[in-house]
C-alpha cells in the first residue's frame, strides 16, 4: 500500500483518482496525475501492455501540418511538447521517432492544408515519383510532406508512462478487472475481481470496452474491428527503410490506407486501412486475419 493512501471503514482502499484501463490513454492519465501529486490507482484487466485493445502494433503516426489553422492546432502542439518531455524524463528516445509524414490525395485541394503553407511541402506527381518510387500512383495524385511527422511506439509509451507514474507514487494493478462501479456525493466505489477500491474521482479510459462500462449512463460507444499487418517487400527492401520512406497515408474510396517505414520491432513493412470498421463485441470477435483484411 502506498504511504499516503488509506482504508475506509468498509476496508476498501481509497485514493484521489481511480483510472479504469491502463492503455495509451490511461497510462498517460496515471502519469500526469501522479506527477501532480494526486494519489492515483490505475486498474488494468490484462497485462501491461497487451494486444487486446486499441494500443498495440508497435507504431502509430503523428503529424502537425494537417492541424495547423484548425481547432486541433493547440492540441497537437501540446501533444508534441508532452511527448518530448516524456522522452527527456524517461531517457527513451525510441518512444517518438521523427520519420516525416507523407499525406497522399487524389487532388491538390485536400482538406486541412489550405491555411498552413510553410508547415509542409507540396509535391506533384512527378516530384512524388522521383522522391518515392516505392509508390506507383495514378498521375492525378498529390502529396503533402510534413517533416515533423513521427512514429510513436505505443507499447513503449504505455510501459514508460506506467514506470514513471509508479516512480511518482501511483499504484498500478495489472490483471485486475473492474466489474462494476458506483458514484455518489462521497465519491466512487469500484468493485474488481481483486477487491474494492474507493476514490474521489474516476477516469474511464477503457478504450473499446468503454460502452460496456458506461452503459448505465446511456453513453453509446461502439467498438469496431480494425486490422493491419506486416508484409515483406518483394524487391528493393532498402526503399522501405526509414532513410528512404516516411510514414504515410493515402486517402481513397475505401478509407485511408497507411504505412510505416520498416523498423526493427517486427520484421516487415506495416500497412493498414483506417475505415469505419465492423462493429464487434470487444470480448467476442474473431481476431484472426480474414479474406477482407
Ligand atoms: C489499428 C489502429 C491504428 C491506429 N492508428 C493511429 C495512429 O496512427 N495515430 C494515432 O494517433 N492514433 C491511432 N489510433 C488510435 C490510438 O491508437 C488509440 O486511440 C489509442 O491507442 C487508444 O488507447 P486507449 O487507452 O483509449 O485504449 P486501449 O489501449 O484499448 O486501452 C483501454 C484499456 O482499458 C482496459 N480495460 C477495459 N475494460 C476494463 C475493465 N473493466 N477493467 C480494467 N481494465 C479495463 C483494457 O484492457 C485496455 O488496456 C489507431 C488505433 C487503431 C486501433
Amino acid at each position: 500500500m502506498h504511504a499516503s493512501q488509506t482504508k475506509t471503514s468498509s476496508g476498501s482502499e481509497t485514493f484521489d483518482v481511480i483510472v479504469v484501463g491502463v492503455g495509451a490513454v490511461g497510462s498517460a492519465a496515471c502519469y500526469h496525475l501522479a506527477r501532480r501529486g494526486v494519489r492515483v490507482l490505475g486498474l488494468e484487466r490484462f497485462a501491461i501492455p497487451h494486444a487486446q485493445g486499441g494500443s498495440h502494433g508497435y507504431s502509430r503516426q503523428t503529424k502537425i501540418a494537417p492541424y495547423i489553422g484548425s481547432p486541433y492546432e493547440p492540441i497537437i502542439l501540446r501533444a508534441y511538447e508532452l511527448w518530448r518531455e516524456l522522452v527527456a524524463e524517461s531517457g527513451q528516445p525510441d518512444i517518438m521517432v521523427t520519420t516525416g509524414f507523407l499525406d497522399l490525395h487524389r487532388d491538390r485541394t485536400f482538406p486541412g492544408y489550405q491555411k498552413n503553407a510553410g508547415h509542409f511541402e507540396d509535391l506533384n506527381w512527378s516530384q512524388l515519383h522521383d522522391r518515392y518510387p516505392q509508390f506507383q500512383l495514378p498521375k492525378h495524385y498529390w502529396g503533402a510532406y510534413d517533416p515533423a511527422g513521427a512514429l510513436l511506439r505505443p507499447e513503449l509509451a504505455i510501459t514508460t508512462h506506467v514506470r514513471l507514474a509508479i516512480q511518482h507514487g501511483a499504484e498500478i494493478h495489472g490483471s485486475t478487472e473492474v466489474l462494476s462501479w458506483s458514484a455518489d456525493q462521497g465519491g466512487v466505489t469500484v468493485t474488481t475481481d481483486r477487491g474494492t477500491f474507493s476514490a474521489d474521482r474516476i477516469v474511464f479510459s477503457a478504450g473499446p470496452w468503454t460502452g460496456k462500462l458506461l452503459k448505465e449512463l446511456g453513453i453509446a460507444c461502439t467498438a469496431t474491428r480494425m486490422s493491419f499487418g506486416w508484409v515483406w517487400p518483394l524487391r528493393n527492401v532498402k526503399a522501405y527503410e526509414p532513410e528512404s520512406m516516411p510514414s504515410w497515408c493515402l486517402t481513397d474510396d475505401d478509407g485511408i490506407y497507411y504505412g510505416f517505414p520498416m523498423m526493427t520491432d517486427v520484421p516487415g513493412y506495416k500497412i493498414g486501412l483506417h475505415w469505419y470498421g465492423e462493429p464487434v463485441d470487444p470480448d467476442a470477435f474473431d481476431r484472426k486475419p480474414n479474406a477482407h483484411d
